[in-house]
C-alpha cells in the first residue's frame, strides 16, 4: 500500500490483540497496515517470563513472545510500521487517520488494540526495581514468590483480586490501602477480609521500596499517625488501576467513565461503522495476552465481514 492508497484493514497498536488481529487478516486477503505505537509488543515487553500462555510448556519470555507474533504477522504479509497514529476522523465511510509525522492515510476498516497502561506510584526505588520484585501483575509474576511475602499496593478491585490470588501462593500478604476503606466491590472485600493471610494496612502509603538488585522490604509510613515501619516483602505488587490508551478516540468512540472503549454485545464492534476494538483498550475484566488475541481475532473477523457486507471485498 502507498499511503495514498485507501487501506482495506489498518490496526492500530501491536500487543497480543494487534498482531493477532493481523495474523487473521492478513490470512484472509487484507492486506492488513499495522502501526506499532510507541511501545511496539506492548505490557509484555516489560513481562519477563510468560508461563501462562498456552502452546509453551515451558514458559516464554514476554519480548521473545511478542517477536514470534510479529513474525507470524509479517510471514502472511502484514504491512508493519513502527510509527504512532496520533489522530483520528471517523467521519466515514472511510476513515482517516494520521502518524506523528503528519502523514495521512484512508482506511476501510480500523482495529483499535492500543492497550492499557498500569498505572505506578512514582517512586524512583519502583523504577528501579521494576521486574526485580516489583510488578503491575500478580497472575503473570506471583508464582515467582511463592512461599515468601509480599505486598500488595491499593484498594481497588484488582488489588483485591491480586491479593486474593497471591495468598494462596504467598505466606503473608500484606495489603496497604492508602485510606480507611477500600474501593473495591462488597464481594471482592469480604473476600480479602476473610482470608487469613492477607494483612490489611489502613491509611499506608509505600514510602520506599528496599533493595538494590531484589525487593528486600518496603517502608511504609501510617498518613494518620505519622509512624513508620518496614515489612519485609519479597515482592511488591502495585495494583493502583490501568489506564486504557484511549484518549485519542474519545471524541469519536463510547467509553465507560474509566476510558475503556464500549462494544456491541457479542462483537468487537464499536457505535462507528468499520471501527472495532480489541484488547486491553475494550477489555477491563481480563485483561491477560490470551484473551486480547481472542479479541483481536474476532476483531479481524468482524472487520472481514463488515467489508463482505459492504461490498468493499
Ligand atoms: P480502581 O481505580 O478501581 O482502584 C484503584 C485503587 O488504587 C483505589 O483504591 C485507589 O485509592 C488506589 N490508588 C490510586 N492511586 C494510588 C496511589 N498513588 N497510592 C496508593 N493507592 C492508590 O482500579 P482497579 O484497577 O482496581 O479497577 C479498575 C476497574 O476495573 C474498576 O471498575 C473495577 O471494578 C474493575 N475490575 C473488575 C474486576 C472484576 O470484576 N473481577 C477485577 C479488577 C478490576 P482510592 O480509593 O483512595 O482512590
Amino acid at each position: 500500500m502507498t499511503n495514498n492508497d485507501k487501506a482495506l484493514c489498518l490496526i492500530i497498536g501491536s500487543g497480543p490483540a494487534g498482531y493477532t488481529a493481523a495474523i487473521y487478516a492478513a490470512r484472509a486477503g487484507l492486506k492488513p497496515v499495522l502501526y506499532t505505537g510507541q511501545e511496539p509488543g506492548g505490557q509484555l515487553m516489560i513481562t519477563t517470563d510468560v508461563e501462562n500462555y498456552p502452546g509453551f510448556p515451558d514458559g516464554v519470555l514476554g519480548p521473545e513472545m511478542m517477536d514470534l507474533f510479529r513474525k507470524q504477522a509479517e510471514r502472511f504479509g502484514t504491512d508493519i510500521r513502527m510509527e504512532m497514529i496520533t489522530k483520528v476522523d471517523f467521519t466515514g465511510p472511510v476513515h482517516k487517520v494520521w502518524t506523528e509525522s503528519g502523514t495521512e492515510l484512508e482506511a476501510h476498516t480500523i482495529i483499535i488494540s492500543t492497550g492499557a497502561s498500569a498505572k505506578w506510584l512514582g517512586l524512583e526505588s519502583e523504577k528501579r526495581l521494576t521486574n526485580q520484585g516489583v510488578s503491575a501483575c500478580a497472575v503473570c509474576d506471583g508464582f515467582f514468590f511463592r512461599g515468601m511475602e509480599v505486598a500488595v499496593v491499593g484498594g481497588g478491585d484488582t488489588a483485591a483480586e491480586e491479593a486474593t490470588y497471591l495468598s494462596k501462593l504467598c505466606p503473608k500478604v500484606h495489603l496497604l490501602v492508602r485510606r480507611d476503606e477500600m474501593r473495591a466491590s462488597k464481594i471482592m472485600q469480604e473476600r480479602v477480609n476473610k482470608t487469613e493471610n492477607i494483612i490489611v494496612h489502613w491509611n499506608t502509603e509505600a514510602e520506599e521500596i528496599l533493595g538494590n538488585d531484589a525487593v528486600e522490604g518496603v517502608r511504609i509510613k501510617n498518613n494518620k499517625t505519622g509512624e513508620i515501619s518496614t515489612i519485609d516483602v519479597k515482592g511488591f505488587f502495585v495494583a493502583i488501576g490501568h489506564k486504557p490508551n484511549t484518549d485519542l478516540f474519545k471524541d469519536w468512540l463510547d467509553m465507560d467513565d474509566t476510558g475503556y472503549l464500549i462494544t456491541k454485545p457479542d462483537s468487537s464492534r464499536t457505535k462507528i461503522e468499520g471501527v472495532f476494538a480489541s484488547g486491553d483498550a475494550q477489555d477491563k475484566i481480563y485483561r491477560q495476552a490470551v484473551t486480547a488475541a481472542g479479541t483481536g481475532c474476532m476483531a479481524a473477523l468482524d472487520a472481514e465481514r463488515y467489508l463482505t457486507e459492504k461490498g468493499i471485498i
